[in-house]
């Protein structure tokens, strides 16, 4: 999937209701940005956070985590595509629900000098 097809099925979407846009915001910032117990014991490959950040993150629904809590993709990008369009065929509610948070939150990575929305 390319960018500019994510970008046609995104519009086809309804952003999330604020209340739910700020709820799913906290929560993916506490997933990024918080170290887990398991962390601070010295088991990082048990600590979400960690796991979110690897070059291949080894988190599932990492781009919604990435997305709600706008965290650059940087190189993960193409991994990202690839997993979108994998989950349109085998996760259809994963699917509806990437495309809902990019609806909602309209990161860089995907829509650039065009941002807007929530
Ligand atoms: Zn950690």
């Amino acid at each position: 999937m390319t960018r500019e097809e994510l970008k046609t099925a995104v519009a086809q979407v309804e952003p999330f209701e604020p209340a739910e846009a700020e709820r799913r915001r906290r929560m993916e910032n506490r997933e990024y940005f918080t170290h887990s117990y398991a962390h601070r014991g010295k088991d990082p490959d048990n600590c979400a956070a960690c796991a979110l950040r690897l070059k291949v993150p080894n988190y599932a629904g990492w781009i919604l985590t990435y997305t709600a809590a706008g965290v650059p993709m940087g190189s993960r990008m193409k991994i990202a595509l690839a997993e979108i369009e994998e989950s349109k065929n085998g996760n259809p509610r994963y699917y509806e629900n990437i495309l809902r948070t990019l609806a909602t939150f309209r990161p860089y990575w995907l829509f650039g000098k065009d941002k807007g929305g929530a």
